[in-house]
């Protein structure tokens, strides 16, 4: 027994590591510390500076070197963390890791955050006088002569500032310098008067400012939400608070950012997994230090120390990237309540298509509901959506003649169109006419998708590639062919019809490059006709002020699938990408292809909204017993061997002890059993308790690191699984 420091290091085992003090004795929970590990070292975070080790001093080896003067993390974060390391029954060392970005994740010093200003020098006032330069200089020159800007305000108005800045600091006309006496907080444009609707929702958030209470906002496409955010956290400002805001992922951020932006005058820091680690680091920093007052971010941004806390956000909360699905699979929606209870502070969940998970908080009274009903401002009423029924009718190309009907309409009144589908690719699969034979992928054993731009068929589960078979290679037929419609196809379908109007398809594929999306966004905001071709990127929250007709080709799979939350994932989709038809001062329609217009899912969407659609769904799963009415625990395990999978996952279930109140299903394979040359099973764990669900599984998930079966598989926990996969 000794006194020892316990820290979290990065690596993927269930537990703390204890370590001797150093020397001087001075170390705090929170801190940054270099540590021997195995042969090389490692950086970890102290947890406890002062624990008793079960090892003797002789078999503890000390703390190299203490890295930080000030615990980067306090007491707030380290106790979140201990919790979701334990609630996610994840390695706590990768729990910390994860709220770390990887730039303070090395052993050096923090980086300088000092805010960036820059400003004219004498000579660089006269050049701007003489009105010489041209181009990118000309405009900084521009920027400048009012006085020092921060480096984000010359990011907005000039992407490319820093490229004239680097020419004209060389020629000695621009300079780095110290932050004016008072930060230069601009006016802020008037905010909008708000409707009586977010008006409410704004005064209820407001009066819980100081406690924890969690919210719904739960308002239609277009109602306004984000119209709620800003003025609360206008509201959060004026008191010297820090908002934090999640959006589910980075194509949404350059639009919302912009808006804060322009709305608040004050600094907004950005994280999400697309910056530079240095950026992520220094915005990370700024949270911390309290300068930063309004933090937008995807999942990880979940993290950001919040010493000044006011507020946290989530908009659209249903979206299923906020749940990660490898590592640490931890769910930032539910860690942002965790926090927020812990800071104190109100947090507001947005959607227009909430999840059952929150609904069902929310009819048991833990959220209070906030309902937007109607779109302010121009008369814009949400569109209506009609069914087109497709059984027996001619397609051309997947296309009715209704739909195709309702596009020339639009576009011949200069008007955009969406043509929604959610499948990427040219076609689903590519079949011999011959003798039925299709291409599958060999490492899943599934149709691969022709992708006909790249002359190859792709595998969507595990990536692989390959070329196009020119005969069947079954029996030699000439004739291969390409089976339903990807939005490549549509495209091309599109473009033959359409030959007047610009054809635009937004898919991964198309979007690859960092600022592609937003590019093909901003044409879209121009006037004049436009078709869009596109799978559900486009369903999230995206203003496209000129569209009013979403199209939806099919989305028949959905009605089909095997997945208990398939039915929520549809009825979420169809209203998303209906709500994005008619959001200017102009009235949209939808219109759904379907072979299934009698589905009750559909006629209850339809008929009453997605508010009835999701109680009816609520209900089922109440019947049935499945989440959010029960909890689940997913083990998945994969291998090269079939027969490795069985043998770890049998042991698995015998070494669960007997307990009346949880459920085993299993040892089974999974949904897709083989994927990328992996055989895949699983074993599900399900109780109507979710203590006693933790409390059987804590000590399980020991025991399944030390089974021999173990080290032949790969094998993962996974808490409140959101698929079976
Ligand atoms: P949501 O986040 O719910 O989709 P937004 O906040 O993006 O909705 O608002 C949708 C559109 O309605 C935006 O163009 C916004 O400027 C406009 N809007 C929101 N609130 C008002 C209001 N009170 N008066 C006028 N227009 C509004
Ligand atoms: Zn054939
Ligand atoms: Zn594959």
């Amino acid at each position: 027994m000794s006194t020892a420091v316990r820290v979290a290091l990065p690596v993927p085992l269930p537990t703390l590591f204890d370590y001797l003090p150093p020397a001087d004795g001075r170390i705090m929970a929170g801190q940054r510390v270099l540590v021997p590990f195995g042969r090389g070292r490692q950086v970890g975070i102290v947890v406890d500076a002062a624990v008793t080790s079960e090892r003797d001093d002789s078999r503890l080896k000390p703390v190299l070197q203490v890295l930080d003067d000030e615990p980067l993390l306090d007491g707030e974060l380290l106790r979140t963390l201990a919790w979701a390391a334990d609630y996610w029954l994840g390695a706590p060392g990768e729990a910390f890791a994860q709220a770390l970005p990887l730039a303070l994740r090395e052993p050096r010093p923090l980086p300088d955050i000092a805010e960036e200003y820059w400003q004219l020098t004498p000579a660089g006032q006269q050049e701007h006088a003489a009105g010489r330069r041209r181009g990118g200089s000309r405009d900084l020159l521009g920027l400048l002569i009012e006085g020092p800007r921060h480096a984000d305000e010359l990011t907005a108005a000039l992407p490319a500032w820093r490229t004239a800045a680097r020419r004209l600091a060389t020629a000695h006309l621009v300079e780095r310098c110290p932050p004016p006496a008072a930060p230069p907080r601009r006016q802020p444009p008037t905010s909008l008067p708000l409707s009586a609707e977010q008006r409410d929702a704004v005064t209820a958030v407001g009066e819980a400012f100081g406690r924890f209470q969690p919210f719904l906002l739960d308002g239609v496409t277009g109602s306004g939400k984000t119209e709620v955010y800003l003025a609360l956290i206008e509201q959060a400002l004026a008191e010297g608070r820090q908002s934090l805001l999640l959006v589910p992922e980075i194509g949404l951020a350059p639009q919302t950012l912009r808006r804060l932006r322009e709305r608040l005058g004050v600094p907004v820091e950005v994280l999400h997994s697309n910056l530079a680690e240095g950026d992520r680091a220094r915005a990370w920093l700024r949270a911390r230090s309290g300068e930063a007052t309004v933090v937008l971010g995807t999942r990880s941004a979940v993290f950001t120390p919040l010493p000044r806390a006011g507020l946290i956000l989530v908009d659209e909360e249903h979206d299923a990237s906020y749940k990660q699905q490898e590592g640490f699979r931890y769910h930032a929606r539910d860690l942002a309540l965790v926090r927020a209870r812990e800071l104190g502070v109100p947090i507001v969940l947005g959607s227009a298509t909430p999840s059952l998970e929150t609904l069902a908080n929310a009819a048991s009274g833990r959220f209070r509901t906030l309902r937007l009903r109607t779109r302010p401002g121009a008369a814009r009423p949400t569109p209506q959506v009609q069914i087109v029924d497709v059984r027996a009718q001619y397609l051309d190309h997947g296309l009715s003649p209704a739909l195709l009907a309702a596009v020339r309409e639009t576009v011949a009144r200069s008007e955009q169109v969406l043509v929604f589908r959610n499948r990427r690719g040219y076609a689903p699969v590519l079949l011999c006419h011959a003798c039925g034979w299709h291409a599958d992928c060999p490492r899943c054993e599934r149709p691969m998708t022709l992708h006909a731009g790249q002359r190859q068929l792709r595998c969507h589960h595990c990536d692989r590639h390959a070329p196009v078979p020119s005969h069947c290679p079954a029996c030699g037929a000439g004739a291969l062919w390409p089976q339903g419609h990807g939005t490549e196809r549509l495209e091309e379908a599109l473009g033959a019809l359409f030959p007047d109007v610009p054809v635009r398809r937004i898919d991964r594929e198309t979007t690859r490059r960092r600022d592609a999306f937003e590019h093909l966004l901003d044409d879209l905001r121009q006037d004049g006709p436009a078709i869009l071709v596109g799978t559900q990127m486009l369903a999230k929250g995206h203003d496209l002020p000129r569209l009013t007709l979403v199209a939806i080709v099919s989305i028949d799979e959905g009605l089909h699938s095997v997945d208990f939350r398939a039915g929520e994932r549809l009825a979420q989709l169809l209203v998303q990408v209906a709500g994005r038809a008619g959001r200017a001062d102009r009235t949209g329609r939808v219109l759904l292809q379907t072979h299934h217009p009698e589905h009750p899912l559909l006629r209850t969407l339809l008929a009453s909204g997605y508010g009835t659609a999701a109680a009816t769904l609520l209900a089922e799963r109440e019947a049935v017993q499945l989440p959010p009415c029960s909890h689940q625990i997913l083990l998945r395990a994969d291998a090269h061997h079939r027969a490795d999978v069985d043998t770890f996952l049998a042991a698995a279930a015998a070494a669960l002890p007997n307990d009346p109140e949880v459920q085993l299903a299993g040892p089974m394979p999974a949904p897709m059993p083989l994927r990328a040359g992996r055989h895949r099973g699983q074993l599900l764990l399900e109780s109507s308790s979710r203590a006693r669900l933790h409390s059987v599984a804590r000590p399980w998930r020991l025991q399944l690191g030390a089974l021999p079966s173990s080290r032949r598989v790969r094998w993962s926990l996974d808490v409140d699984p959101i698929d079976l996969y």
